[in-house]
């Protein structure tokens, strides 16, 4: 097979423990799955969860350093806890859903706050404040089979050491298994997709020279900087 113009590599996280990295498809993302961040985003607590998506290569890799994005003044940061699926399937059931889960990282939904909100208030699409350049940082990845699956512990962030984000994974309104099977009765989950599972209330901005940590309890620490 060749192409007409040349291809590229697929994006890909390492696998904690192998020389093999986990090859990235699509970046599924819950909008407002804590409830004291839905709160803080003017919304009730146990709506259905929804989606939003990133492209594959909007992952930016633990350590890195990535440019402050073009078209906004007011770029904020989300913690999240990140499922790796590694078994597809549709319309998975609760019961099932870890059995499609490969593993666990630490990740941040980077956002254009401003034009998200102005998305929201014109009613157009999220992209361009969610699906931008670089806007998926993720850490490696844990496979379940060393880490378990997580459903309970602290998530935080910091922004130059200073707390910003502090909340606990086991607070989603939509557990991961939950999550899992709400997401495959919309769209056929394949292997390769991310899960960015939504974050904790504290969400703000984050400014050029600043450097982000995000930890998740039983999983490890992402780190990233702004130019
Ligand atoms: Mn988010």
């Amino acid at each position: 097979m060749s192409y007409a113009i040349p291809s590229w590599d697929l994006p890909s996280v390492p696998v904690v423990g192998s020389e093999d990295r986990f090859p990235v498809r699509r970046i599924y993302c819950i909008g407002r799955n804590y409830a004291a961040h839905a709160r803080e985003m003017g919304a009730d607590e146990r709506e259905p969860p929804f989606f939003f998506l990133k492209p594959g290569d909007a992952i930016v890799q633990n350590g890195a350093t990535i440019p402050y994005p073009p078209a906004t003044e007011n770029f904020h940061y989300e913690a999240e806890l990140v499922a790796a699926i590694g078994k597809g399937g549709a319309n998975i059931s609760v019961d099932d859903a870890n059995d499609h889960i490969f593993g666990y990282g630490v990740g941040i939904d980077l956002t254009r706050r401003d034009l998200q909100e102005e998305a929201k208030g014109m009613r157009r699409p999220w992209d361009m404040g969610k699906g931008f350049d670089a806007s998926a940082p993720c850490s490696e990845i844990y496979p379940a089979a060393t880490i378990g699956h997580p459903t309970a512990g602290a998530i935080t962030l910091t922004v130059n050491g200073e707390t910003r984000q502090s909340g606990d994974i086991g607070d989603m309104i939509w557990n991961m298994p939950e999550s899992v099977a709400y997401l495959s009765g919309l769209v056929t989950l394949e292997p390769g997709d991310l899960i960015y599972t939504g974050t904790p209330e504290g969400v703000g901005a984050v400014n050029r020279g600043e450097e982000i940590v995000v930890h998740v309890d039983g999983v490890c620490d992402l780190t990233l900087k702004i130019a």
